[in-house]
């Protein structure tokens, strides 16, 4: 049944983690205008990545749990790569839209190759326009994994997804008490896992002064965690700053604090969904 709604500011209030991320990306689109091309393509993308999602939620429900080392051979999976091309070639930024274009033309083994790639390689992060395509339509079917996996997180202390191994894309701090504990986020399958705060989670060196923390005046909720040993940063989301933020969204919508890292030298641990 539908409800009426009299007002135009009166929207549903969003009942699935992927809503909350498309309303935060609206709103920041607003208030932040330089990133709203940015924004604008994760709306569309987090849009198709949601009915995906759904379609393997209700389909992989009548199988058996897929392997983490290999990619299942699933018809349902190939066969809607197409139609994510398509959809990027549509809506993706020229960069993404023109490998669209190729790979849709290239064989399907030559697909399928590199979304097996993507899966089962956990240790090198994605670095190429064709990578990253491959990397955001495979997200959502690790995130249905990863939700359905009984995770033994108490106790965890490494700095890699305890789920799929790969290296965290976001850092978040959540209010504990008087401070905030600190936790990684997973870029691929979303898993959140607490880790120490004043340890590199790229060589773990844990001598604060060698563990800077910038922040911006634009984002005050936002903070980019820099190692002076290995040289790498990874931005952190101040959940006690501003209990609105989304991790995945408010990370990718403060393009400028990567600029910043870039300029002096640091290298991201891990590149977000758009390839920043
Ligand atoms: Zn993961
Ligand atoms: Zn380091």
């Amino acid at each position: 049944m539908r409800v009426p709604t009299g007002k135009p500011h009166n929207r549903a209030v969003p009942n699935t983690s992927w809503q909350k991320r498309i309303r935060r990306a609206e709103h920041l689109t607003v208030q932040l205008p330089f990133a709203a091309e940015i924004l604008g393509f994760y709306v569309h993308l987090a849009r198709f990545q949601e009915s995906f999602y759904q379609r393997l939620q209700h389909d992989s429900a009548r199988q058996a749990p897929a392997e983490l080392s290999h990619l299942p051979d699933s018809p349902d999976l190939l066969s809607s790569f197409p139609a994510f091309l398509c959809f990027v070639e549509e809506a993706g930024p020229s960069r993404f839209a023109e490998v669209a274009y190729h790979l849709r033309h290239s064989s399907s083994a030559c697909a399928s190759n590199l979304l097996n790639q993507i899966w089962s390689e956990a240790t090198n992060p994605p670095d190429t326009p064709e990578q990253f395509l491959a990397f955001a339509f495979l997200q959502p079917y690790a995130e249905l994994l990863r939700s359905r996996a009984a995770l033994p997180l108490d106790g965890y202390t490494h700095s890699r997804c305890p789920f799929c191994n790969r290296k965290p894309a976001i850092a978040v701090l959540r209010p504990q008490g008087d401070g905030a504990r600190r936790s990684l986020v997973c870029g691929f399958c979303l898993c959140e896992w607490e880790f120490r705060r004043i340890v590199c989670a790229g060589c773990g060196e844990e001598d604060q002064a060698r563990l800077p923390v910038y922040t911006a005046e634009q984002f005050r909720h936002m903070r980019v965690e820099c190692c002076d040993a290995c040289h790498v940063y990874i931005k952190s989301v101040d959940l006690a700053k501003s209990g609105l933020a989304d991790p995945l969204v408010d990370e990718l919508a403060a393009v400028p604090l990567d600029l910043w890292a870039r300029e002096h030298g640091y290298t991201k641990l891990h590149p977000n969904l758009l390839g920043l």
